[in-house]
């Protein structure tokens, strides 16, 4: 496997990247994390993941150990160790081990990690071009007073038993409700549906639920965009079936960014033929990918040789 890791304060290749069973981050799920993306030799919005990364170690009391500046420096050396000019790269923070006999979460060594592969898609493109197939899932989301869904985490057991019902059913991926008929969101992406917009573009109505969700990177990108577009934002409770009368539904991501969802269940999205997802999706998408490229948002590797 391509790629760099970095763990007890080395850089290792992949298959060297370990850490001891004993650690609450893989016997608890006690951790946090961020994935940033490289494209195209740059780094995208690598200062809003650290902000984000910084708010979830603070909130689950972690301490990596590591300032924020190092952080920045680790990312950099992985990719520009791994040579990769698309990349998806990691940092964690696990609970780490406790003292021998303790289970006082005050006892453990905090470990920071990271680590750089080729960039992972939720969608590929070829995928994209086609739609996702998009299944509302029966598991309930883990509600946010139990576990905040705004620091990321791996509590993913939800996600992944409702994967199995999506493939079960057809489906590609999984979109998890609340319990309560709201949508909340998915592994790894946020959900956006879309009302209006066909004859012009600033009557478009770009919802996203408010609540029980992760704040991504993409998520914010695609508010932003949509209400440079002239489009009207709403961050509010999305009910699943009115999820089901949009006009065009989409996925943000830092896995592949804007990407357009084909059929919920099974039933094509406002009955759309294959390969049209609609003009709000086809702009986000299109505009997602230009920003990457505009210096506001992109810093470059260091030290990565440049594009042959
Ligand atoms: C990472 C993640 C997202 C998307 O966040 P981005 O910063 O846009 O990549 C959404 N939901 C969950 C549960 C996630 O883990």
């Amino acid at each position: 496997m391509q790629g760099c890791a970095f763990v007890d304060g080395e850089f290792v290749a992949p298959e060297h990247a370990k850490i001891s069973i004993f650690d609450w981050g893989f016997l608890h799920s006690d951790a946090t994390y961020d994935v940033a993306h490289v494209w195209d030799g740059k780094f995208f919005r690598l200062d809003d993941h650290l902000d984000r990364f910084e708010a979830s170690l603070r909130a689950l009391r972690l301490d990596p150990g590591v300032s924020r500046q190092r952080m920045r420096e680790v990312m950099h050396e992985c990719v520009r160790r791994a040579g990769l000019r698309e990349a998806y790269v990691e940092v964690l923070c696990t609970r780490g081990r406790p003292a021998p006999g303790s289970r006082d979460p005050r006892s453990c060594t905090n470990t920071f990690m990271a680590f750089a592969i080729p960039f992972v898609w939720i969608a590929d493109p070829a995928k994209q071009r086609r739609g996702i197939d998009l299944v509302v899932g029966t598991p309930q989301r883990i509600p946010p007073s139990s576990v905040d869904p705004r620091i990321k985490n791996y509590h993913w057991m939800d996600f992944v038993m409702g994967l199995f019902q999506a493939y079960e059913r057809g489906g590609e991926t999984v979109v998890l409700t609340d319990g309560q008929g709201h949508v909340t969101e998915g592994p790894g992406f946020n959900v956006f549906a879309v009302f209006g917009g066909a004859a012009d573009l600033q009557a478009a109505r770009v919802v996203t639920p408010v609540a029980g969700v992760l704040e991504g990177v993409s998520r914010r990108t695609v508010i932003e965009m949509a209400a440079a577009a002239g489009c009207t934002v709403e961050q509010r409770l999305l009910d699943v079936d009115e999820l089901r009368r949009a006009d065009e539904i989409f996925l943000s991501t830092t896995g592949g960014g804007v990407i357009p969802i084909s059929h919920l269940d099974g039933v094509p999205v406002a009955g759309r033929k294959p390969g049209d997802f609609g003009p709000v999706s086809a702009l986000l998408q299109a505009r997602y990918w230009a920003l990457h490229e505009d210096p506001r948002y992109v810093e470059a590797v260091q030290g990565l040789p440049a594009a042959r």
